[in-house]
């Protein structure tokens, strides 16, 4: 019997096992790929996650961020920072990183297998891979957006709640720079209803002799995202000059989170319980947070007795929901304001007020709260709103 068997070594598996393994504990992590495994992904990791992960290592830094350019259509703003703001890092290695530093931390584990099932009962979870079960007295649920396990453990989520992203690796000649570049990409002809919204982007991140391209959305036809994908793919070649390029991949993002996600010895952790931002996607400081979370609230019940929905949930009450709760509803009035507002207008508004700039950095860098942020963007909004309000237009990608 373990005292917790992961299933999904990802970057919420991963810090979870680490968490419990550095305190004692018996773990088991199974993840369905061998490491190192590549993952769809755009790599940007923002100095508050990376901060909170035990002995990162330079070495996984692929590019240094100072800051973020938004272009939409042929009008681009850029806001830059004295201080680093986040880093890119390459899924294969980060992500094999993390799985090695818990195996060094001594957590046990079982790669290239599925784990197909889970079932719950009063002093165990049997947990099935293969052809094999074995039981834990806690089960961490850490297999991603897609998790199957997750559903069947805590009911499905509701299917409005995950984003479609696609995202590929460009090998370029010149140096990308060193900042986020995010695409507008123009409104869905489909016209989603406002609750199922999730402001569709697309990116350009740099990395070391490299972009990541990508874009994400809600609502948009798959044909009219591969066509921002090729604007993109080609503006960033007019740039950097592309010499090769990886395949496109497909994945998907959650943007809501699960109504239940814990119960008596079960965890759900990372995009398998829906923590990623719904304004942005990012989802790394979330699968970090909600992984540590995890491992000290199994912790408590090993150790002391603790109940599990008490110490799982207090603990990401101070760290990750409130954050989701914000990010949902300035993702709501993203939405609802590029329905009716002049993009270009409101991003212009906000990206000139200094205390938005400066509380923007405190808040990316782990200096600040959600709530700083959210109530510097609020006191803007009326006059931003005001501003640009009719008119509205979300331009598309420059056409090179
Ligand atoms: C295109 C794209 C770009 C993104 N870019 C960013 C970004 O720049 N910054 C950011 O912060 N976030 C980004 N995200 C989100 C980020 O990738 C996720 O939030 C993050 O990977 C979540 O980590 P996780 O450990 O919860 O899940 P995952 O990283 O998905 O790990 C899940 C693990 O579980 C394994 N697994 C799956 N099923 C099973 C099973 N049945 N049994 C055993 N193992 C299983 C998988 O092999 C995998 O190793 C992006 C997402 C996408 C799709």
């Amino acid at each position: 019997m373990y005292d917790v068997i992961i299933s999904g070594c990802g970057p919420a598996g991963s810090n979870a096992a680490y968490k419990c393994a550095t305190a004692g504990l018996n773990v088991l992590m199974i993840d369905k790929d061998e490491f190192p495994r590549k993952k769809c992904c755009a790599g940007g990791l923002l100095e508050r996650a990376y901060s909170a992960l035990p002995n990162f290592s330079t070495d996984l830094i692929e590019k240094e961020i100072y800051g973020a350019k938004f272009v939409m259509g042929d009008e681009s703003i850029e806001i830059k920072s004295d201080k680093r703001v986040a880093v890119t890092v390459k899924r294969e290695s980060f992500d094999t990183f993390l799985f090695n530093s818990a195996i060094n931390a001594g957590v046990e584990s079982i790669t290239g297998h599925r784990v197909i099932k889970a079932i719950e009962r009063d002093d165990c979870v049997d947990v099935t891979y293969g052809n094999e079960t074995i039981s834990s007295k806690l089960f961490i649920v850490a297999d991603g957006a897609s998790s199957r396990v997750a559903n069947s453990i805590f009911g499905a989520p509701s299917s409005k709640s995950r984003a479609v992203a696609i995202a590929q690796n460009l090998n370029v000649e010149k140096d990308s720079g060193n900042s986020f570049v995010i695409y507008t990409i123009g409104r869905s002809p489909l016209k989603p209803k406002l609750k199922n919204r999730f402001p569709s982007y697309a990116w350009a991140f740099p990395k070391n002799n490299q972009v990541n391209i990508g874009v994400g959305g809600v609502g948009y036809p798959t044909e009219y995202l591969k066509q921002s994908m090729d604007r993109i793919y080609k503006h960033v070649d007019s740039q950097f000059h592309v010499i090769s390029d990886e395949e496109a991949a497909a994945h998907s993002i959650p943007y809501a989170v699960r109504d239940n996600f814990c119960t008596k010895r079960c965890m759900a952790v990372g995009d398998a319980a829906g923590f990623a931002s719904s304004l942005s996607g990012e989802g790394f400081t979330y699968a970090i947070f909600s992984g540590l979370d995890a491992g000290m609230a199994a912790v408590d019940f090993i150790n002391h007795g603790s109940s599990i929905p008490h110490a799982y949930r207090s603990r990401l009450g101070k760290d990750v929901l409130p954050y989701l709760r914000s990010s949902n509803l300035a993702a709501r009035l993203v939405a609802l304001s590029a329905s009716f507002c002049n993009v270009p207008s409101l991003v212009r508004q906000f990206s000139s007020d200094h205390l938005i700039q400066k509380t923007c950095i405190e808040y990316v860098l782990g200096k600040c709260d959600w709530t700083k942020l959210f109530f510097a963007c609020f006191k803007r909004f009326p006059k931003a709103l005001v501003t640009s309000f009719g008119h509205p237009w979300v331009p598309q990608p420059p056409i090179v």
